[in-house]
């Protein structure tokens, strides 16, 4: 055995290629996506970027149809989209050791909901571990590989922030490799047509019944006795917030907390006058506990909201918090768009044109702060063409306003394409603005099918968002350039002022991507009127002082839309600039 310093997802990808695993597949999301960066640095394990989570997870399923031990990752909503297969996947059950991580995002750090996944395994009949630090993230992702094949079912591993990116020691070992099990072809099993699933379904009850049995038994769910006047059950990154607050209480830490260890919790219980758990988000553990008729200190004191803390944990439970929250140092801002950001140049053009702007999921989703104010809604991966379908159907001709989406590049190929199609097969007048900047930037640059380069490495062909929407039937395609601010303005003011089905493409490569830090650019005081045209842009490099524009020199990065914008011409490039006028602006679109 080695030891190395790993995060949680470092772990699980380690686990895996230790456990043999050929296929992984996932679509990124925080706090999952390293999952698979970690796992493709493993050579011996195919791995890819899949258009979503849904096909994330049938890709790997099929995998372990075929007898290969495979993984799908993906953050706790990317399971809503994989509902579908996650589902009928436990009824086919795993020739190949099948393992789907899904980490979830207590305190929302970067996701739109704070849903508890452990009810998925319990909803879909699939066991769910959960572990609490990096050697459990590399432990359990090789016994999870080893439980699916033994009992026939895919396994659950859900990670939390926490664990997912705090990193520790772990023991490594070398890679097994397990050899591909036999192909059969079994259509009563892998094809769960209604006679053949019905069967599946008590064959699954009785699977599930056997993991039960050994998550009584094994060394997943562990009693740590200690005072017998207060016992705590708790599991993932709790179980450390709640040893350090009450280092002296006996302890019933869960590693598997799906099935239920009724047995082991009633054992437990019986050695301890009180029972307090300690869990984030949901009351999952709780509920099984009070489901055993035993009494226990749960979300009666406890927040069901945002993550547990030592602290947050204290102060629910009356204790006196140690000191204070640590001062930061850091002044609270507004979020914003980054300097050069090419998702500026579009909203400045969406401005003052009272359009009802369905939003997506991305870096783009901050542009519903002022000064662009420039999406109505934000839903999931997908909901702005479909809601701003939605509200044109219901809206009608009773309704002046154009009604637009605006999405990326990434998120189109996720599942904004099923949208447009249904736009046009059910014909309303949705304007679809694809910001496309050539890659997934609000998880860190992964690349897409619009790339053209896969997670593996290999360049193939790219495919481009305004031939699907050519070939998805829209009439009307347009690819702009959103540093050409005031020809892109034109453009989606002609397009909404028509208000017919229109695609408008505007590509430009992300500024942190390509890495843009042109010399800044900087106002003449003499030529500004203080019109404040600029400032509407809402780049963080500008500002206004003194009634003139004022650009930060350090945080421009010289792409030169406020050049464009402003109608004095008091913007410039700094003499040392090879970005002469911003119709040549740095970095084409590609
Ligand atoms: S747009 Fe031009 S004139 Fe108006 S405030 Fe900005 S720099 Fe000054
Ligand atoms: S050139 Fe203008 S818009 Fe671009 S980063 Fe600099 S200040 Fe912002």
């Amino acid at each position: 055995m080695t030891r190395k310093l790993l995060s949680g997802d470092e772990a699980v990808a380690r686990g895996a290629w230790e456990a043999g695993c050929r296929v992984a597949a996932a679509y990124p999301g925080t706090p999952s996506t390293e999952i698979l960066e970690a796992i493709s640095t493993y050579k011996d394990i195919y791995s890819e970027w899949s258009t979503n989570e849904k096909v994330a997870l049938e890709v790997a399923l099929g995998a372990s149809i075929s007898g290969a031990r495979a993984l799908a990752a993906m953050k706790h909503v990317g399971l809503n989209v994989a509902a579908d297969p996650f589902f009928s996947a436990a009824y086919i059950g795993a020739l190949g050791g099948f393992v789907i991580v899904t980490a979830d995002d207590p305190g929302l750090h970067s996701s739109q909901n704070e849903q508890d996944n452990r009810f998925y395994g319990l909803m879909a009949r699939v066991p769910v571990l959960c572990p609490s630090n990096s050697q459990e993230c590399r432990d359990y992702t090789m016994r999870a590989f080893a439980i699916s094949e033994e009992f026939d079912l895919p396994v659950l591993i859900r990670l939390t922030t926490r664990v997912a990116h705090s990193s520790g020691i772990v023991e490594v070992g070398e890679r097994t490799e397990v050899p591909l099990k036999p192909y059969e072809k079994k259509v009563t099993k892998n094809a769960i047509l209604p006679a053949f699933a019905k069967v599946r379904h008590v064959d699954l009850e009785k699977r599930i019944d056997r993991v039960a049995a050994l998550s009584l038994q094994d060394e997943f769910n562990r009693i740590e006795p200690g005072s017998v006047d207060l016992g705590i059950i708790s599991d993932g990154v709790c179980y450390h917030y709640a040893r350090e607050v009450y280092p002296d209480a006996s302890f019933l830490k869960l590693g598997m907390v799906w099935p239920f260890p009724g047995e082991t919790v009633r054992r437990f219980a019986a050695t301890v006058k009180e029972l307090l758990v300690v869990e984030e988000v949901d009351p999952f553990i709780e509920l099984q506990v009070r489901a055993l008729g035993l009494k226990v200190t749960g979300k009666d004191r406890l927040p069901r909201t945002n993550e547990m803390s030592q602290r947050a944990l204290r102060l629910s439970m009356g204790l006196p918090a140690e000191k204070a929250e640590p001062e930061t140092g850091v002044t609270a801002r507004p979020p914003a768009l980054c300097p050069g950001c090419p998702h500026t140049g579009i909203y400045f053009a969406l401005q003052n044109q009272k359009a009802f702007i369905g939003g997506d999921i991305g870096c783009y989703t901050l542009g519903v702060m002022p000064p662009h104010s420039g999406m109505d809604t934000c839903v999931d991966m997908g909901a702005s063409i479909t809601v701003a379908h939605g509200t044109d159907k219901a809206l009608g001709a009773t309704d002046q306003r154009p009604h637009v989406a605006i999405i990326g590049d990434s998120t189109f190929f996720h599942s904004g394409v099923t949208g447009l199609i249904n736009t046009v097969y059910n014909k309303s007048n949705v304007i679809t603005i694809i910001s496309d900047n050539r890659t997934t930037g609000m998880t860190g640059h992964q690349n897409h099918p619009g790339t053209g380069q896969t997670l593996m490495g290999s360049f193939g062909t790219i495919i481009k968002p305004e031939e699907i929407a050519k070939a998805c039937g829209v009439k009307t395609v347009v690819v702009v350039d959103p540093y050409k601010v005031k020809e892109t303005r034109k453009v989606v003011r002609e397009l909404l002022a028509k208000k017919e089905p229109a695609v408008i493409v505007n590509r430009r490569a992300c500024a942190l991507h390509i890495r843009l830090h042109n010399p800044p650019f900087k106002v003449d005081p003499e030529k500004c009127d203080g019109c404040k045209t600029c400032i509407r842009l809402g780049c963080p490099a500008l500002s206004f002082d003194n009634g003139k524009a004022h650009i930060t020199a350090t945080t421009c990065v010289g792409c030169g839309m406020c050049a464009d914008v402003c109608p004095e011409g008091a913007i410039s490039a700094s003499p040392k600039s090879n970005v002469q006028s911003p119709k040549s602006s740095a970095g084409s679109p590609s």
